[in-house]
């Protein structure tokens, strides 16, 4: 599917323009050295429409198709490292599967990445990209995840890329303890707040960061 060339990037998708975004994402207040590096090499470019790969490292959201989009480099970087401040991230669950980028960037950092898309098309080129990139540690499903992935669970990290009006109660009974959970939420005509839970053995912590904006969280499969 892609040459050694392809991967490695040319001119606005080389290596120095990797470096350019991480040494931004630095500037922006990330600090997680490991989820910096995993940012310099995970090639972003591959990610996105083969007519906007030389944009894939602005500070912009992306179209992926299907009118969904893929998340600025920032925002992928503040969740991941929102999860990775966590000890014991092995297993993570994200919801929202799209071009497979965060993905990608989780896949580098823990175990084993459980990714759910409800999008038919969409989760078969991600798949395809797994593949020619030799990400085998991400496992993916058809489905709407709503329901997260019971089977597999419970998880270290879960992440949904997608913001729903409150977060689903089956996603909170899949998160271990200990675990944390990343969601934006809120409705799509207002605004949505970034909202991390930590799981205890006393309960749930809710914790509400930034203003954010997502595509919906929607249910049902296409
Ligand atoms: N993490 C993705 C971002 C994709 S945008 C990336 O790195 O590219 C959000 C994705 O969530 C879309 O592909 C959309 O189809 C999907 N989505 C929305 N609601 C969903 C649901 N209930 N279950 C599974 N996927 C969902």
């Amino acid at each position: 599917m892609w040459s050694s060339t392809d991967i490695a990037g040319i001119g606005m998708t080389s290596q120095r323009t990797r470096n350019r975004m991480v040494a931004r994402l630095r500037d922006q207040g990330i600090e997680n050295e490991a989820v910096l590096s995993t940012m310099s090499v995970v090639p972003r470019h591959l990610f996105v429409d083969e007519a906007m790969a030389t944009r894939a490292y602005e500070d912009a959201s992306l179209p992926l198709g299907e009118g969904q989009t893929i998340s600025q480099p920032i925002i992928v970087a503040r969740m991941t490292e929102i999860l990775m401040s966590i000890e014991g991230m092995h297993r993570v669950l994200e919801v929202g599967t799209g071009s497979g980028y965060q993905a990608a960037v989780l896949s580098r950092l823990v175990d084993s990445v459980y990714s759910v898309e409800r999008i038919r098309s969409l989760l078969l080129k991600s798949r395809e990209r797994f593949k020619a990139l030799g990400y085998n540690n991400i496992m993916t499903r058809h489905s709407d995840g709503s329901w997260g992935w019971p089977g597999q669970g419970p998880y270290n990290g879960i992440l949904v890329t997608a913001a729903p009006a409150s977060i689903p109660d089956t996603l909170l009974d899949q998160l271990a303890i200990n675990g944390v959970l990343v969601c934006p939420v809120g409705k799509q005509s207002g605004h949505q707040v970034l909202t991390v839970v930590h799981r205890t053995v006393s309960g749930f912590h809710t914790e509400y960061l930034d203003a954010v904006k997502f595509v919906p969280f929607l249910s049902g499969k296409m």
